[in-house]
């Protein structure tokens, strides 16, 4: 039985840990995995090429991937334009920004675990060159890609696809980040994610996989039971900073962690996978560590780990699981995809 609070160092918060809590009883609702035959090409699908979506736009009949401005973004630069002084207690600023989606293949019932090394790393240049054309807009501050994946996330078209938010503001967490890196690079002349991967070098209970130039590992820290970080070992601001070698590194190591994924149940894997990189402000940020981290809602086979009264209502997570042996499980599975799909 373990009851301890563990330090999550890039959020300032502490995780209370008590792992003997993953087989308690549950009478709840359980969520089933579907198995349903999605066709390649869906004449209704906003994604698919060829299609008109609901803007009167049609989609190219793209080969690869496609990127086009969101027809319902949540910010935008003809957001009206508000009084900044204002009197009271409360304030307010435009949400100013370019909102994006991006199409990682022309087939719809594809998801990025069963694409190609290949097409990974095609992928990952889009990033790259999405991430250096909004940063270098005067306006933008910061440049968040993250993907959405499966219905217990919000998103019901299985298309595969990730969204772009370039925006006038920084995001909570990566502003968070971006100042825990730079105070600690101050007062110890260190990376805090060197020291991180460090650590989990040193103890290897929690790598799942690595190679020359990248690493996957739950860390330490985790919040959730399957929070995976996969990460380049050289400290880069953002992806559009990785070397030809590292991005294809990156792609194996991130393939394999997908596959593991969606093994682990033999269904599609729901997460939220944000790419976490540096501010685009124009302050330094040396000493901040580009990583994309996976949050996945389910803890057990179809079922979820609900924020509740700790993590909503107090602002700290309870975790149920040991990172430990999650990882371990994880390491375990193999790495060709289940599905007949899995190329
Ligand atoms: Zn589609």
């Amino acid at each position: 039985m373990v009851w301890e609070q563990r330090y999550h160092p890039l959020r300032e918060e502490w995780i209370i840990v008590a792992a003997h809590r993953q087989n308690r009883p549950w009478t709840g609702e359980e969520v089933t995995g579907k198995d349903e035959n999605i066709p390649d090409y869906d004449p209704d699908c906003y994604l698919c090429p060829g299609n008109i979506r609901a803007s009167g736009v049609q989609n190219p009949d793209y080969e690869q991937t496609h990127v086009f401005d969101n027809d319902y973004g949540c910010v935008s630069f003809n957001a009206p334009q508000v009084h900044q002084e204002e009197p009271g207690v409360y304030q307010r600023k435009p949400a100013h920004g370019f909102a994006r989606v991006v199409c990682y293949h022309p087939k719809h019932n594809l998801t990025l675990s069963e694409l190609s090394i290949n097409e990974i790393v095609t992928l990952a240049k889009v990033w790259q060159q999405q991430y250096r054309e909004l940063s270098s807009h005067p306006k933008i501050n910061h440049v968040l890609i993250f993907e959405n994946k499966g219905e217990l996330v919000g998103v019901s078209n299985p298309h595969p696809h990730c969204q772009i938010y370039a925006t006038n503001f920084v995001f909570k967490f990566i502003e968070t980040e971006a100042r825990v890196c730079q105070q600690y690079y101050i007062k110890k002349n260190r990376i805090l994610f060197q020291d991180i991967i460090k650590a989990e070098q040193k103890e290897t209970s929690r790598i799942i996989c690595e190679n020359d130039s990248a690493i996957a590992f739950i860390p330490y820290f985790a919040r959730y039971a399957y929070e995976v970080f996969v990460a380049p070992k050289e400290t880069h601001l953002s992806i559009a900073n990785l070397s030809s070698k590292e991005l294809i590194d990156f792609a194996e190591i991130l393939k394999r962690i997908l596959i593991k994924f969606d093994n682990l149940w033999q269904m599609p894997f729901p997460y939220v996978m944000p790419l976490h990189q540096a501010p685009t402000d124009g302050k330094d940020y040396s000493s901040f560590h580009f990583h994309i981290e996976f949050h996945p809602p389910l803890r057990k086979p179809n079922l979820l780990k609900y924020l509740a009264g700790p993590e909503i209502g107090g602002g700290n997570f309870l975790s149920d699981t040991s990172p430990d042996e999650k990882a371990k499980e994880l390491r375990e599975l193999p790495d060709v995809h289940f599905s007949a799909n899995g190329r």
